[in-house]
This record gives C-alpha cells, sequence and structure tokens, in this order.
C-alpha cells in the first residue's frame, strides 16, 4: 500500500527525520491560509498523489505571496496530473500541501528498500539527488551507494557513517546525516514498510538536512498490525480494479493484456499467465480465488475480472484439491445467470469432482469452451481471443 507524501513526512518527523513546516490543504482558500499559519515569504504547493515525477509534470510549485498558493491550487485540484510514473490515465488532485520554501545547496538521494534478489533491506544513495533515480542507474551507476543490511544486526551506525562520507556531507554534517538514515531505517523498520524514498533529501543554505519528498509503501500483509498506517489508504489513487477485488477478499493484480484470468493457487495462477504468454496472448490479470472456493466466490471473482473493460475472453483453471470442481462448475453457471457475460469463457477443470463439474457446465447448455489441459486452455483463449479482436 503507498501512502501520500504529506502522510509519510508526518511518520518520518514522528521518527524524528526533520521535515519542513507545512500544512495540508482541500481547497484553495485553505492554501492560502497554510501560508499566514507557516510564515515566511516563499511556499512550496505540492499536489498529493500516489506518484513521482510531479516536479517535472507541473506538480510542486514555488509560490511568493498567499495569492499566488491561492491561484496554483486553485489550478491543481480537480485535475489528474500525469506524470513518469503515474499511468497514462494520471492521478486525481484532491489534496494539496503546503510548505515553507527551502534555499536548497545541495539534494541528496535516499532510499531504503527491499532486495527481493538477495532477500535483504537494503540502502541506496546518491550525492546527486533530486533527479530520476532510474535514470541516473542506468547511466552513472558509480553515482549510487549501496548498503545491505543483516536483518539480525539491523543498519548499523558504521554503515551509517560511511554513507554519510560517501555522499561527500562536509565533516560537520556527518553524524547528523548518519542520525537521520538510522532514524529513517527505524520508520521502515518498525513500520513494515517494503520502500521509503527521500529524494530529495536536501543540505540547506544554512547547513541543516531536511526531507524534502517523501514517498513510502507498506507491506500488506502486515497492515493487520498497523491499524493506524492502514487508515491512511486512499482509494482514489488506487487501480480501480484492484481495490473493487481487495475489498471483497479476493488476491487480484490488474495487468494490461485482454484475457481475464479466474484460478485456484498462486503457483497455478503464475503458470497459467506464462501459458497464456507461450501462447502468444497477454493476461488481463492476475487472480487467485484460493482453496476453498465456493460458488458464491466465484461469482465476485467473476465480477471482479469483468469489472475490467479490456477483458475480451476469460480464462478458468481450476486443479481442485481441497477445492470441489463442482462448486466451481455451480458459480460458473450462477455468474451466467446473474451478469452479464458477453464473453467467451474457456474453462479447464481437473482435480476432484472433475466430472459432476463437467456434467453440470454440460446441463447448463451455457456456451463455455472446455478444455482438458493447462496449454489447450491457454492456446483455446489466446484463440478466441483473435476471433473477438477481428470481428470488432
Ligand atoms: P517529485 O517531482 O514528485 O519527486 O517531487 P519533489 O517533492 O521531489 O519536488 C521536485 C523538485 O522540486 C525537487 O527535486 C526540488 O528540486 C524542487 N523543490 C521541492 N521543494 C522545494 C523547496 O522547498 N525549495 C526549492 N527551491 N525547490 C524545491
Ligand atoms: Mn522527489
Amino acid at each position: 500500500m503507498d501512502i501520500h507524501e504529506y502522510q509519510a513526512k508526518e511518520i518520518l518527523a514522528r521518527f524524528g527525520v526533520p521535515i519542513p513546516h507545512g500544512g495540508l490543504a482541500y481547497s484553495p482558500e485553505q492554501a492560502s491560509y497554510r501560508c499566514t499559519e507557516i510564515g515566511g515569504s516563499a511556499w512550496v504547493v505540492k499536489a498529493q498523489i500516489h506518484a513521482g515525477g510531479r516536479g517535472e509534470a507541473g506538480g510542486v510549485k514555488v509560490c511568493h505571496s498567499d495569492r499566488d498558493v491561492q491561484d496554483v491550487a486553485n489550478s491543481m485540484f480537480g485535475r489528474r496530473l500525469v506524470t513518469k510514473q503515474s499511468g497514462p490515465r494520471g492521478k486525481l488532485i484532491y489534496r494539496v500541501y503546503v510548505e515553507e520554501a527551502t534555499d536548497i545547496a545541495r539534494e541528496l538521494y535516499f532510499c531504503i528498500m527491499l532486495d527481493r534478489r538477495i532477500e535483504r533491506v537494503c540502502i541506496i544513495a546518491s550525492a546527486e539527488g533530486g533527479v530520476d533515480i532510474e535514470e541516473l542507474a542506468a547511466t552513472n551507476p558509480e553515482a549510487l551507494v549501496r548498503k545491505t543490511i543483516d536483518p539480525a544486526a539491523g543498519f548499523l551506525e558504521f554503515q551509517a557513517r560511511e554513507i554519510a562520507f560517501a555522499l561527500g556531507l562536509e565533516p560537520a554534517l556527518l553524524a547528523e546525516a548518519s542520525r537521520i538514515f538510522r532514524r529513517a531505517y527505524r520508520a521502515f523498520r518498525d513500520l513494515d514498510a517494503t520502500m521509503l524514498e527521500i529524494n530529495p533529501l536536501a543540505v540547506t543554505t544554512k547547513g541543516s538536512i531536511v526531507a524534502l519528498d517523501a514517498k513510502m509503501s507498506f507491506d500488506d500483509n502486515a497492515l493487520f498490525r498497523h491499524l493506524d498506517i492502514s487508515e491512511l489508504r486512499d482509494r482514489s489513487q488506487e487501480d480501480a480494479r484492484e481495490s473493487h477485488a481487495a475489498d471483497r477478499g479476493l488476491a487480484y493484480v490488474g495487468l494490461d493484456g485482454d484475457i481475464g484470468c479466474m484460478i485456484n493457487g498462486a503457483g497455478l495462477a503464475m503458470a497459467t499467465m506464462d501459458m497464456i504468454k507461450v501462447a502468444g496472448g497477454e493476461p488481463a490479470n492476475f487472480l487467485d480465488i484460493g482453496g476453498g472456493a465456493s460458488p458464491e466466490r466465484v461469482l465476485k471473482a467473476f465480477r471482479a475480472v469483468l469489472h475490467d473493460a479490456k477483458v475480451k475472453a476469460m480464462l478458468i483453471n481450476i486443479f481442485a484439491g481441497i477445492n470441489r470442481c463442482d462448486w466451481v462448475a455451480e458459480g460458473i453457471v450462477a455468474a451466467f445467470k446473474e451478469l452479464d457475460v458477453k464473453i467467451p469463457v474457456v474453462v479447464r477443470l481437473a482435480g476432484t469432482h472433475v466430472d459432476l463439474g463437467h456434467q453440470i457446465l454440460r446441463d447448463s447448455r451455457l456456451p463455455i469452451i472446455t478444455a482438458d489441459s493447462l496449454a489447450d486452455a491457454a492456446h483455446k483463449a489466446v484463440a478466441v481471443v483473435g476471433t473477438v479482436g477481428a470481428s470488432a
């Protein structure tokens, strides 16, 4: 789960990481009022969306009067901001964050993330902050400092100091920088985050260090033990397909293709998506309906898949161990009755009560395409999408 910049900054501040003074606004008037509250003579208005790259896209503006802040905020509210990271539809701006402007001497990069390849949390930092880090990694990988954290030992003092040295900080700032790094790590660890990025971490002209931007993501499977964090969920920023499915307790991940998938078991789901690709197609989603899927659950899953307008055909692949093919078949029949299923549906059933399952599908006389293996199902789904595409 992702959160907004201002929320990530509140969390960082709680852990002792310095952030600029700021306040949230839901209206242009409130934004201009924030200027009086914050004081000073220059402010930054920042669109709050779940995507980076706002600066380049016009979502971060420095202003010199409260009137200016109000106008800038007014131009942001209600707009969908499209950035490099937002996806082509962009994300709706309905909150802006107003901050005192900072005089920046240097922009650093600091990030804590999970490296799934080596199964460790790692820290990536760079003296060249403020820029697009993916670009920097591609063009100038030597500019990145990398530290791996041993889960038993944690993020050690000397590692933090090594990072501070590597960033070329002046001696007076080394201790403060290492403190900030370790406090950020504590926030990451204590809250079960999967990513915490501060870009830029700024050195000000006055010689202090502040987090000017902050991005945090959390492990969905650990949210149950951080109710205050899970309350920060903002559905307006999420993939509509995914939040629809999450509300119904389904493990769903939206993808870009046109073959909707409903499968039991995460491993089988991944294998099925691979088979679709091998057969020349593209899956529209990952969806694991789980072990003991009742007909009601199958119906819910049907709704989740059909919620995606890109879906041109559906592939149902069930290997019933704990599950029962007759339940799944009943669910499919119920879905055809309740929902307006206009697309071809390919079904492959195997395992417990498979004969009964097939019987139910046959008796229903529904236009279901059956398949007798995973490969057969994938090829049939891809073929049928090809014909749908051709007739459209
Ligand atoms: P992002 O583009 O979504 O990553 O948004 P950021 O919060 O990182 O802002 C983008 C850029 O705006 C930063 O890299 C800074 O260069 C600039 N910026 C942000 N806040 C301030 C500020 O208070 N003062 C100044 N001078 N520049 C700022
Ligand atoms: Mn940034």
